[in-house]
């Protein structure tokens, strides 16, 4: 009788074992298919789950870090990834951006035209900075289209301009409080009160620090002003490119 009796409990236990196996594995698989890392969706690939103090709101569930291929980075919650929802996340908003750049934009920009330049981001600060410095809203480049496309591939690959542009990018992690200082900032050389051209020959790009200092001096006044008074700056582009340089 006793036999009987731990032969049954026995089954019992090797039954409700399989069940608690079971569930495991179904607990397992689950966590699997919301374990999104290395997912590609779009341009976007996952990097990591986002933990719960570092989600942008409360109200979506988890947020997983991604990765997009115009280098930016972004949060997007899990239903934006899985296709379980309305809406799919493809990219960092790069995407959107473009389209509502192309859509308002006075010059033309074609899908052709902007896939030259990988770094988008880096193309529309030039862009602005040229249409803001030349104070002109992009009418005058509606008309002269080849102007406006050998500036902008200029600076895109020029040095001193990758160099202000780099050295903004690094301030931005290391310190926010200059940032803004250390943005690129279109410079005429020779400032348009003193008879100064909106020409490629005629710009520069300097920090917004460097700019701000230069006012409406010419780059030889400035030159010879920083000389004799012997004032230097981090952020005078040629200590940013003696850095870069020596790097
Ligand atoms: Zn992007």
């Amino acid at each position: 009788m006793r036999l009987i009796i731990v032969g049954q409990s026995s089954i019992m236990n090797f039954v409700r074992f399989s069940i608690i196996i079971e569930n495991l594995r179904r607990l397992y698989k689950l966590a699997k298919a919301y374990d999104l890392t290395n997912k590609v969706v779009g341009k976007l690939r996952v990097i990591s789950k986002v933990p719960i103090n570092e989600r942008p709101t409360q109200t979506h569930g988890n947020y997983w870090l991604c990765v997009c291929e115009c280098g930016g980075t972004c949060k997007v919650p899990t239903t934006y990834l899985t296709g379980n929802s309305n809406y799919t996340q493809t990219s960092c908003g790069c995407d959107r951006k473009k389209k509502a750049f192309q859509a308002t934009s006075y010059v033309d920009v074609s899908d052709e035209y902007l896939n030259q330049y990988e770094d988008f981001e880096k193309f529309l600060l030039i862009h602005k900075a040229l249409i803001r410095t030349s104070g002109n809203d992009g009418q005058y480049y509606k008309n002269n289209n080849n102007e406006y496309k050998q500036i902008i591939d200029y600076f895109y690959h020029d040095e001193q301009f990758n160099a202000v542009y780099d050295f903004w990018l690094s301030h931005q992690l290391v310190d926010e409080t200059f940032y803004d200082w250390a943005k690129p900032s279109l410079d005429h050389i020779t400032p348009s009160s003193k008879g100064g051209t909106n020409t490629l020959n005629n710009f520069q790009f300097l920090t917004t620090f460097e700019n701000l200092a230069k006012r409406d001096m010419t780059m030889a006044e400035w030159n010879e002003f920083k000389q004799k008074t012997n004032t230097q700056s981090d952020y005078f582009v040629e200590s940013i490119m003696k850095v870069r340089e020596g790097q």
